[in-house]
């Protein structure tokens, strides 16, 4: 799944960071400046939200690098959450890769 995907991975610059936005309520003022509530990144394999924290130990996920002797070509950056990593590993086990990997923030 992930490898199908590989061009795309490999041509992105760097993995988007999105925001999520304090809802103002239902005030229709122009100038009021939007709030960010908290920053996240969706996981390329599950599209969960995966909050970015202070605290990196507390979040759901990050970013993972997965090394150029893993890929065989490019290193590549994912994002994930925690519950899809073991399952993206092992898709890269199974194509005989080796499971290196490093996290990233
Ligand atoms: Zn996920």
């Amino acid at each position: 799944m992930i490898a199908n995907k590989y061009q795309y991975f490999a041509t992105r610059q760097e993995v988007e960071k999105h925001k999520k936005y304090i809802q103002e309520g239902a005030t229709h003022l122009t100038n009021t400046k939007k709030q960010v509530e908290y920053e996240y990144y969706v996981c390329d394999f599950c599209k969960s939200e995966i909050r970015i924290k202070k605290k990196h130990y507390e979040q759901s996920g990050g970013i993972v690098v997965i090394p150029a002797i893993v890929t065989k070509k490019k290193e590549i950056k994912l994002a994930l959450c925690n519950g899809c990593l073991n399952k993206v590993l092992a898709e890269f086990d199974e194509k005989g890769w080796c499971s290196e990997y490093s996290w990233t923030y």
